[in-house]
């Protein structure tokens, strides 16, 4: 057993912080939490005066397989599915040397996120635990088409995501809208699907207990994942063809339906807001800010990967992500909350992972300082477990964010 002694202790609920705690941790698992001497002595301690204990960080918007650079449907074509794995297991890397040991990965190609996924799990590769969403479902030449999971109606949609599931897939992702990556497109305004085509979906992903998420960016594919019960929907940026436009009383809709948003809050934001003008940028993030005020459950997720302009948004830029929201008016404990249990709810691991507590697993992290008092505390890792396993023995080989 080992035992985590910190000046603090946070275990993820509402803001909860226990003084001079501490977290005994059994195999892959926690098996108390609580003040200081209440695990017995029992164990190896590791006393980490200064420091603040909370669970990993969920990323409940990736993608692994994006390089943040080159333009992907050309890459497609260029790069071996043998050479997109090892880049995705440095990717994997470098966001567990960010401090997150849970992220859901939303789309890429050929099911190489279920074979990193499992390397991972075995211990052949270094990484988060990762739940996979594989080839996202789109129109014929739709949003992300290249990552191979085209599909028109009903029938096409339902086998799509049957072959999914079948591969091995933690979840499904639906492109509603379309976006702003893949030449030749649909634009983000625009519907690709309707309500009950993404209730097929839905209905596909529960029949093994999964849950959906719905990229949306168009007001109309916005109702219409909410109408369908999806899980999480994505971006939620209420974009028109002349520019975000928020929409109160749809809001007021999400959050009485608890629907969790992650609005792919990122680290690059402001490079992003010099590039394309603060208008946009400040118009987004405002609606981000009102979302909350309105009671939308929000939670942390990057979408990193892409890039835009020459702005790339790397995987290990995940707490710059937080800042914004900060900048954004969320207070840290709230944001604290939204980047581990609340996330870790969205995602539908709740019950493993993302609080500390007993019979969970042991994912969690430690840093010097305190990130209720300042977010950016939460880069000063000293230690990162993942499953009970620490990702380096000697401390945390942090890649520091070019970001930020
Ligand atoms: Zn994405």
């Amino acid at each position: 057993m080992q035992i985590i002694r910190a000046e603090r202790v946070l275990t993820g609920r509402s803001g909860e912080v226990i003084a001079d705690g501490e977290v005994a941790v059994d195999g892959d698992t926690i098996v108390s939490v609580g003040p200081r001497g209440s695990a017995g002595d029992a164990g190896d301690v590791l006393d980490l005066p200064g420091h603040t204990v909370l669970p990993g960080l969920v990323d409940a918007h990736v993608h692994l397989g994006f390089d943040a650079g080159v333009d992907p449907v050309t890459r497609r074509s260029a790069e071996s599915d043998r050479h997109l794995l090892l880049r995705m297991a440095e990717n994997a890397r470098k966001l567990v040397s960010a401090g997150v040991t849970t992220a859901r990965d939303l789309g890429g190609r050929g099911f190489l996120d279920l074979a990193l996924r499992d390397a991972i799990e075995e211990g052949l590769a270094v990484g988060p635990h990762i739940l996979a969403a594989t080839r996202p479902i789109t129109i014929t030449g739709g949003h992300c088409w290249y990552m191979g999971g085209e599909a028109d109606d009903e029938p096409a949609i339902r086998r799509v995501a049957r072959e999914n599931l079948r591969a091995g897939a933690d979840c499904l992702k639906v492109m509603v809208s379309g976006g702003q990556m893949t030449p030749g497109a649909p634009p983000s305004w625009v519907c690709q699907y309707d309500t009950e085509q993404i209730r097929a979906v839905v209905d596909e992903a529960a029949t093994r207990g999964k849950g959906v998420a719905a990229h949306a960016h168009a007001h109309a594919a916005i109702r219409s994942a909410l109408e369908a019960g999806v899980a999480t929907i994505e971006h939620c940026s209420f974009l028109t063809a002349s520019g975000h436009r928020y929409d109160a009383e749809l809001a007021d809709l999400i959050a009485a339906s608890g629907t969790y948003v992650c609005p792919t809050v990122h680290g690059v934001f402001w490079r992003l807001r010099d590039t394309f003008g603060a208008e946009m940028f400040d118009a987004w993030l405002s609606g981000v800010a009102a979302m909350r005020e309105a009671g939308v459950r929000l939670i942390a997720g990057t979408d990193s990967g892409f890039a835009a302009a020459g702005v790339a948004n790397p995987t290990d830029a995940y707490v710059a992500g937080l800042e914004v929201f900060a900048h954004a008016g969320f207070g840290n404990a709230e944001i604290v909350e939204m980047a581990t249990v609340r996330a870790a709810d969205a995602c539908g691991v709740g019950a493993v992972t993302g609080a500390l507590e007993a019979g969970k697993r042991a994912d969690l992290i430690a840093v010097r300082g305190d990130p209720l008092d300042r977010i950016a505390d939460l880069r000063n890792l000293t230690l990162v477990l993942v499953s009970g396993r620490a990702v380096t023995q000697t401390g945390v080989d942090t890649v520091t964010s070019s970001v930020g």
